[in-house]
């Protein structure tokens, strides 16, 4: 892999640069195998083969059926279709309203599907996590209607990294009413944590490739044999009717071949980056006082770190890292345009301030314990010199 010069990049939970092997693999179906998969004759052709070889190599990551893969346009647009799917196809075949629910630290792609249903009239449920950022099934099953037809909690957060117990919440799901569909976002958890979907008892599941190594807009809904969804894109029939528009060839490649490489490389990974993330949260609270862990030590991600730096503010934080070429978060990178509180820390319990002064560090394939006590003793100056200011 190329060695990104010059900066030390700790934001991967945001998106990573390209495993060298993708590149290599992508790079034909940009040139020689241009063809458009739909077209019959022997250009068209090979690029079919080759998406429906990468399809079957994804399908078996998550012990799933080639047919059950949904190519799309990244996790967003597979969010949405998950989403707007279940509740469309209910309105084409029944009278009554539906009812849906999520958690309340889902990603902005869940949340404002469901913010823009309910303006459609449709039943919202935003359940509540606890302090240490993880949805309890009992609280789901709580939330669970009659006219309930989709949950949806995602399989590792953005933000804080808890990993939510998905098996346990679609048991919980399915033992109060089978009909119930149940989506997780996945796209923090692909190349982290175990993916077969029979296991986690999920409906459908989105992935996306810009997380794990693979090119950006491209994603994946994995979508159980028999369910019924509306598509959110019309026209040629694509992808099963799903997602209408010539396929992305060279990307869905790439996606294949970064799965499958990170699926390869997951304990191995998980085991270094624990150490390392470890060894940075300790050093951290040795270092400098007044810091909070946001989210759970134990049942979450790897390579997340997340803190609240007390009495300074974490976007300034981050400017001032960037100053000395270190890339940090200062929550998701969606709302790095928004001056609002991140909902995930608010959701575990923190005020605005405290929440204003959270920081995300996110660790990669790249990062070493060098990166990592550079980075610690750049921060303690900076720290010191925001609270001093903050004090005046
Ligand atoms: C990045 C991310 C998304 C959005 O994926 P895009 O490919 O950027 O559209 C959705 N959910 C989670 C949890 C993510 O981390």
């Amino acid at each position: 892999m190329q060695k990104i010069k010059r900066r030390i990049y700790l934001d991967h939970a945001a998106t990573t640069y390209l495993d060298d092997k993708v590149v290599k693999a992508m790079a034909p179906y940009w040139t020689k195998e241009f063809g458009n998969p739909s077209s019959l004759y022997s250009d068209g052709a090979n690029a079919k083969k080759a998406i429906e070889s990468a399809r079957a190599r994804i399908a078996k990551v998550l012990n799933a059926k080639s047919s059950e893969i949904i190519f799309t346009a990244g996790g967003t647009e597979s969010v949405n279709l998950a989403i707007f799917g279940v509740v469309r196809n209910h309105l084409a075949h029944n009278k009554n309203k539906p009812h849906i629910i999520c958690s309340a630290i889902e990603h902005h792609a869940v949340l404002e599907s469901f913010a823009a249903l309910k303006g459609e009239g449709v039943e919202v449920t935003i359940v509540p996590v606890g302090q240490d950022g993880l949805v309890k099934a009992f609280d789901i099953a709580k939330a669970i209607r009659r006219n309930t037809v989709l949950v949806s909690v995602m399989y590792a957060n953005n933000e804080i990294g808890t990993i939510q117990p998905i098996a346990e919440i679609s048991k919980t799901i399915k033992k109060i009413n089978p009909k119930i569909l149940f989506h997780s976002d996945a796209c923090q958890a692909a190349g982290a944590l175990p993916l077969d979907v029979n296991k986690l008892g999920v409906d459908l599941l989105t992935i996306n490739g810009s997380k794990i190594y693979g090119p950006k807009q491209i994603g994946l809904l994995y979508i159980r044999q028999g369910l019924q969804l509306k598509p959110i894109i019309y026209g040629g029939g694509q992808e099963n009717s799903l997602r209408s528009g010539t396929e992305n060839v060279p990307a869905i490649i790439g996606f294949a071949e970064a799965l499958e490489i990170a699926e390869k490389n997951i304990q191995k990974e998980n085991k270094r980056l624990t150490v390392l993330r470890d060894y940075f949260i300790k050093q951290a609270f040795k270092t400098i006082p007044n810091l909070v862990l946001n989210g759970d030590a134990i049942k979450r991600l790897a390579n997340n770190i997340n803190f609240s730096v007390l009495d300074a503010e974490g976007e300034a934080l981050m400017l001032y890292l960037d100053a000395k070429g270190i890339e940090i978060s200062t929550g998701s990178a969606c709302t790095s345009t928004s001056m609002d509180a991140s909902h995930v820390i608010t959701a575990i319990g923190r005020s605005e301030t405290d929440a204003k002064s959270a920081i995300r560090i996110s660790l990669g394939r790249q990062t070493t314990k060098q990166d990592l006590d550079f980075t610690l003793k750049t921060m303690i100056p900076i720290i010191k010199q925001l609270r001093t200011v903050s004090q005046l």
